[in-house]
């Protein structure tokens, strides 16, 4: 039965763990998954993630009955305040409707799901370049046009916004554009507030659909608030929109796959409608979801001091990388390494879109056991005091060689 399945090349991030898992050599380092990681080069349980967890095993007034189909409705409602703000008009006029998802990758599935049946779209635009699997996702639910606008400048190592404004504006009328909402993942450029505006218009203008994921609020710029601006601006100018955020990577609950999906819609009486079909496309797909990191995910929400010590952990995780990329690039610099570097600073998020060649990605990998993407993304949480020296010595000798 099985004679004619097709192996398929493994899954570019994952494989790369693996390979690291079994490198042995003492300095190897890690680049490549996008996690958080200490000075000390560990996996990062947030504290009061940890304390919300204990919590929530020893409460004795929580079983394990299903959640309803759309979720913990007290963990949907605080992460939408959270990504919309609690005095967004949206939420104040009740125009909005918030669902659960397997963390973003899910709710960007449900979405598309939703988009391609219930909104008859076929074309998405996605930046180029992107999370690689975006276009994967939007093409298993069926859109048809999967294309990119332009959004790098490789030879600038920067945000191309004239591309975006010409390619966005070359758009078919409703089509769904995917934006990232901070910390854009790979390249760690997010447009600034003026070019969201830009942005914001032209996609009202020409009638397109904004969808975004929100997969880092915080990491951007270390503050919830700043990182949600984008959406809120568009939610603001009277966009409909749908967003996903995920708790990967702001909770380091990466395993516990906490999602939240949120429609933003202008004419609240089709509401019911619209969450008739997300039911039924979540019963279908997986009938409820999990509850235990949508308890946990809550907790710190809802508690003002657990909220304010996350917020506090979130600061510091972001400045960490911020530090690292300060000293990766005044290494490289110091080194005389051919090539501009400051890209690096001027990045946002956890990674860096290097400009490193996939050459010299192998390289790396090969003669100094430094693992990253071969289209030169760098997750730089894998950067430590102890090792940044190492990498940036070892990205000198390849680029001089
Ligand atoms: N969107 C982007 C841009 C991402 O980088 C990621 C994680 N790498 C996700 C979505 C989804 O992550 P998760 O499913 O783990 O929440």
């Amino acid at each position: 039965a099985f004679a004619k399945v097709k192996t398929e090349p493994p899954v570019e991030v994952f494989h790369l763990v693996k390979v690291f898992q079994a490198d042995k050599h003492e300095q190897k380092v890690n680049l490549g998954i996008g996690a958080y990681r200490t000075d000390e080069n560990k996996p990062f349980v947030l504290p009061v993630v940890k304390k919300c967890e204990i919590e929530v095993v020893n409460d004795a007034k929580l079983n394990h009955e299903y959640l309803p189909i759309l979720g913990n409705p007290d963990f949907t409602k605080a992460a939408t305040e959270m990504v919309l703000g609690k005095d967004s008009k949206a939420l104040k006029e009740k125009r909005t409707l918030s669902v659960q998802t397997i963390s973003g990758t899910g709710g960007i599935r449900l979405a598309a799901e939703f988009m391609c049946q219930h909104l008859q779209r076929r074309t998405v635009f996605v930046p180029n370049p992107t999370w690689e699997n975006h276009m994967k996702i939007f093409k298993q639910a069926g859109f048809k046009h999967i294309k990119q606008y332009k959004y790098w400048n490789a030879k600038k190592r920067k945000l191309d916004m004239s591309s975006i404004l010409r390619e966005l504006s070359e758009a078919p009328e409703g089509a769904v554009v995917l934006m990232h909402a901070s910390a854009h993942n790979p390249t760690g450029m997010d447009p600034s507030k003026a070019q969201w505006h830009q942005i914001a218009e032209l996609i009202k203008q020409r009638r397109l659909f904004p969808f975004f994921d929100c997969a880092y609020q915080g990491f951007a710029s270390g503050d919830i608030e700043s990182d949600a601006f984008a959406i809120r601006h568009f939610v603001d100018a009277g966009l409909e929109t749908i967003l996903v955020q995920s708790f990967a990577k702001n909770m380091g609950l990466y395993n516990e796959r906490v999602g939240n999906l949120v429609v933003v819609l202008n004419d609240k009486q089709q509401l019911p409608a619209v969450a008739s079909q997300f039911t039924i496309l979540v019963r279908i797909n997986y009938s409820n979801p999990p509850a235990f990191g949508s308890r946990v995910v809550h907790k710190v929400l809802s508690v003002e001091q657990n909220r304010k010590e996350w917020e506090q952990t979130v600061c510091m995780m972001a400045s960490r990388v911020k530090d690292m990329r300060k000293q990766l690039a005044d290494k490289l610099k110091q080194l005389d390494t051919p090539g501009t570097w400051d890209h690096i600073v001027q990045q946002t998020g956890m990674f860096s879109y290097t400009g490193l060649t996939p050459k010299h990605v192998q390289k790396l990998k090969d003669d100094k056991h430094i693992y990253m993407l071969s289209s030169g993304r760098a997750n730089i949480c894998g950067l430590t005091t102890k090792n940044v020296d190492y990498v940036a010595k070892s990205i000198s000798e390849v680029v001089k060689e």
